[in-house]
């Protein structure tokens, strides 16, 4: 069965934020035919930019009014007072209400009203490879949901939407809310940033206390992890094992579980308890209500880490880079 953008013909899409998913969204949906206005802050510091691109900016308040979808693509912590000062008061019975992560319905940090479709579509790329992929005629795959159907038409109207994407070009994964949000917190916590990040850190320290120069501890751990990851993105860990030597090969399988063992394992799963009981949402929630303080100190040491500063004067030499 071919899904299609038939479910939102005759339907006005509203876009709220225009960063990195919002403009990809709101340029494929456009492009697939669909009706978009993109609703920004006057005077906020994208709008300039939706303008640019071709689109009717209103405010909020006005794109949600005349909207049969609303598309929530902010930050996820300024979500919950969007919706209830804006959303809940102007969006029309029977609109559909969407996300591009289950966060803050998962959370219970947005109690959405009961006449709307609650629904997610979550891209599982970001919004540069959303756009590029969509305008050379292919798509990125999508994880779509339903979390709430009144109208009988929200899985049609979820679905259309991943199609007006590019996502049904690719593949379209149903999922629920819980999935959705518990997965992508645990893989950006322990393996995707806090994990990867912390293991180059830790391997650079290695390496420069024990005397060896920063600029080959950075190539070995940091510049070399791409490489690494190209292979295993392109073709998973057989592939990684077929372009490595026999010697990196051994070293992989004698000293790997060395550094990521069971009790590492042990301490995901510790991870994975806080993000589903909801130990991890009220922290952050907390955290982001109290000004950051915490969020800030630590993303300081990490800006402040010697890896950045040799990292910084490598990579102006290396012309390349910064063509991207
Ligand atoms: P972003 O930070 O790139 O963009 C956020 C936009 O919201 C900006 O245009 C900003 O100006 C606007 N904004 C900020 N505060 C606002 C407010 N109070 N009112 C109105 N607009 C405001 O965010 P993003 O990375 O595109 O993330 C949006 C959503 O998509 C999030 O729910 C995120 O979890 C989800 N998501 C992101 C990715 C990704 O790769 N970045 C992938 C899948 C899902
Ligand atoms: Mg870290």
């Amino acid at each position: 069965m071919t899904v299609t953008t038939e479910a939102l013909q005759n339907s006005r899409i509203a876009i709220l934020g225009y960063g990195s998913q919002g403009r990809a969204h709101a340029l494929n949906l456009r492009d697939s035919g669909l009706d978009v206005v993109v609703g920004l802050r006057p005077g906020g510091p994208t709008s300039a930019k939706a303008t640019a691109d071709g689109f009717a900016v209103a405010t909020p308040e006005e794109a949600v009014k005349s909207a049969d979808l609303v598309a929530v693509l902010t930050p996820d912590m300024v979500q919950p007072a969007l919706y209830q000062d804006v959303i809940a008061p102007n969006l029309k019975a029977g609109a559909a209400l969407l996300f591009a992560h289950g966060f803050n319905v998962h959370f219970k940090t947005i109690a959405p009203r009961e006449d709307i479709d609650v629904v997610l579509v979550a891209p599982k790329g970001p919004g540069y490879l959303v756009r590029t992929e969509y305008e050379i005629g292919r798509g990125v795959p999508c994880l779509y949901a339903v979390y709430q159907d009144t109208t009988g038409k929200a899985k049609d109207r979820a679905m259309a939407y991943a199609a007006g994407l590019g996502g049904a070009r690719a593949l379209l994964i149903e999922t629920d809310f819980k999935e959705e949000t518990e997965t992508d917190l645990f893989g950006e916590q322990a393996v995707l940033c806090g994990g990867a990040s912390e293991l180059v850190q830790k391997g650079f320290e290695t390496l420069v206390e024990a005397g060896y120069r920063p600029e080959i501890a950075y190539y070995e751990v940091l510049h070399e992890l791409k490489l690494i990851v190209d292979l295993l993105y392109q073709g998973g860990i057989t592939k990684m094992l077929t372009f490595v030597s026999e010697t990196a090969q051994y070293g992989d399988y004698v000293s790997g579980p060395r550094i990521v063992d069971d009790a590492t394992k042990e301490r995901m799963k510790a991870v994975l308890k806080d993000i589903q009981d909801g130990t991890f949402a009220k922290k952050w929630t907390e955290e982001y209500k109290a000004g950051l303080p915490n969020y800030k100190r630590m993303k300081q040491a990490d800006l402040d880490h010697p890896i950045e500063k040799i990292g910084a004067e490598l990579r102006s030499k290396m012309v390349w880079l910064n063509e991207a």
